[in-house]
């Protein structure tokens, strides 16, 4: 059985007041752009005590009220308008409640994010795809950033499937074992050539697998199923009948010259080479890929190969986040270390933002006296939107936005790091290129033994799905504890205070290993 650790239960947190229920909904009103308070405060003491989070009610409640005050009636309610609002009320929460400018570093009053949430807010955010010109050859991976539309037929003609003779079908009505038709063998065509002529009654014409089938022919009889005349090589006997069409691939039955092969976002893998290479494409016109700065933020950390003093550590979110991002598809430069002060966090964050459209950093994100990367961040102006999400392993996760470019401040425990990038940071790096599927493809699986999550957020279980569709633990759930991930190849996302016994069928988001 694998468990989380429980976590002391929490009193929910309700208003201090009437008073200060009715100052945050005045400020979240303005936030949103309402001349009115858009919360029943009713509703919203009731929906905080529920849930034990005022901050989340608020986002919570505020969404939905916000949604119905500005859409007409008849329209329905779109998931654009969900995360505009999502987005608007997170720039506008700052300590002290929606609106104010109270001093960053101050903790109380961040919102946790709901995870669906926090990835609108991300999602909504990500500017769209930029295109370049690959040569197909060099397109592996990349996402299409138009329609591909066929420009000839597939097959390109009439073609045989077998090697054997090409036929007039009526010529050999009757044929049998017992009864061969004897044909004249006018020519032969092999592949890459064309025959020069159109076969006439009796007539038949030697043809290879991929060799045009000639005018007046309209079957192929597979060479099995004839003999060479004895002492006669200008005739072949033929032994079985043939239908008009068997063993030819027909012009344009696979793709017409005209259609859509694949459309715009469609990952580029070993199969769709294939085809554009087979519709004579050159070049495709492929979403730029995010060139991604990747920092880890520690004093304690050091670079493999030099000697470690008393408390410090090898790093290692850099290797492991760098192969999640370039799997993801993105371009990642490895920044050197960066040392905890908050100078040394700027400089390094300014650099990245200046050479890259991302930038992902590792640890400085809590509420220790040395996590530097959200000060940083915003005393060089970036604009920070939200700073948690309800997730475990995960919970302080800084999202931001400097200009046009993003920031992903990731916890530093190597597997909060790793889950956080995963469930994050890939989805954005995706939707940065266009891509359909941004997240990890879900498979069905069934517990091999009992998972228990007494805490009170989501828990991202690290758990290995095997080939008979069974899902195991990985081992210890801790998010420091790293090895588990050598065994692990997926998530499993367990709710809070849920216990799943063996045998419940379960989904789990699984990676490749
Ligand atoms: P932080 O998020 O900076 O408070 O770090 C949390 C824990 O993760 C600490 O034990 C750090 O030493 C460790 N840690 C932070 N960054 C890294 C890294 N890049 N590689 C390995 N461990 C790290
Ligand atoms: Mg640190």
């Amino acid at each position: 059985m694998f468990r989380t650790r429980q976590t002391a239960a929490r009193p929910s947190r309700g208003f201090a007041s009437e008073l200060e229920a009715a100052a945050l909904n005045n400020q979240c009103s303005n936030a949103l752009g309402l001349t009115r308070p858009v919360i029943d405060p009713a509703a919203l003491n009731l929906h905080t005590t529920a849930s034990g989070g005022l901050a989340r009610s608020l986002c919570l409640l505020a969404r939905s009220a916000w949604i119905e005050a500005a859409r007409p009636r008849s329209l329905p309610r779109s998931r654009q308008d969900e995360s505009e609002v999502t987005c608007r009320l997170a720039r506008a929460w700052r300590p002290g409640g929606f609106g104010s400018r109270a001093a960053a570093g101050s903790v109380q009053h961040y919102p946790m994010l709901v995870l669906e949430t926090a990835l609108e807010h991300i999602l909504a955010v990500v500017p769209p795809p930029e295109a370049e010109r690959v040569l197909v050859k060099n397109a592996h991976r990349r996402i299409l950033a138009s329609d591909a539309i066929a420009a000839l037929d597939l097959p390109a003609f009439d073609n045989s499937s077998m090697d054997g003779y090409a036929v007039r079908s009526a010529d050999l009505a009757g044929a049998g074992a017992e009864s061969p038709v004897a044909l004249e063998i006018t020519g032969a065509v092999a592949a890459g050539c064309a025959f020069a002529g159109e076969i006439q009654r009796g007539q038949c014409v030697r043809v290879l697998t991929g060799s045009p089938v000639p005018p007046g022919a309209d079957a192929v009889v597979m060479q099995e199923n004839t003999r060479l005349a004895a002492g006669d090589r200008e005739c072949v006997l033929f032994l079985t009948a043939a239908e008009p069409g068997e063993n030819v691939r027909q012009r344009g039955e696979d793709i017409r010259a005209g259609t859509r092969v694949l459309a715009a976002g469609h990952e580029v893998g070993a199969g769709t080479l294939g085809v554009l290479a087979a519709l004579g494409f050159r070049e495709v016109a492929v979403a730029r890929r995010p060139r991604v700065a990747l920092l880890a933020t520690g004093s304690e950390l050091r670079e493999a190969g030099e000697v470690l003093s008393p408390g410090q550590i090898y790093e290692s979110n850099r290797a492991a986040l760098a192969a999640l991002l370039v799997e993801a598809g993105a371009v990642v430069r490895v920044w050197p270390l960066v040392p905890d002060t908050v100078e040394a966090t700027r400089a390094a964050l300014e650099k990245g933002f200046i050479d890259c459209d991302v930038v992902v950093t590792s640890g400085g994100v809590s509420v220790g006296e040395f996590d530097f990367v959200r000060a940083a961040f915003e005393d060089m102006g970036g604009r920070l939107e939200f700073w948690k999400v309800a997730i475990k392993p995960g919970k302080p996760f800084v999202f931001g936005c400097w200009e046009e470019k993003l920031l992903f401040g990731l916890p530093g425990n190597p597997v909060s790091a790793l889950v956080t990038g995963m469930l994050l940071v890939r989805p954005a790096v995706r939707r940065w290129q266009g891509a359909r599927a941004l997240g990890l493809p879900v498979h069905p699986g069934i517990l091999a033994e009992t998972v228990v999550n007494h805490g009170d957020r989501r828990h991202f279980m690290r758990v290995r799905l095997d080939e008979a569709g069974q899902v195991y633990s990985a081992g210890a759930q801790a998010s420091h504890r790293l090895s588990p991930m050598v065994t692990a190849n997926a998530l499993l996302d367990v709710p809070p205070d849920t216990t799943w016994t063996a045998g419940t069928p379960v989904h789990v988001l699984q990676w490749r290993d």
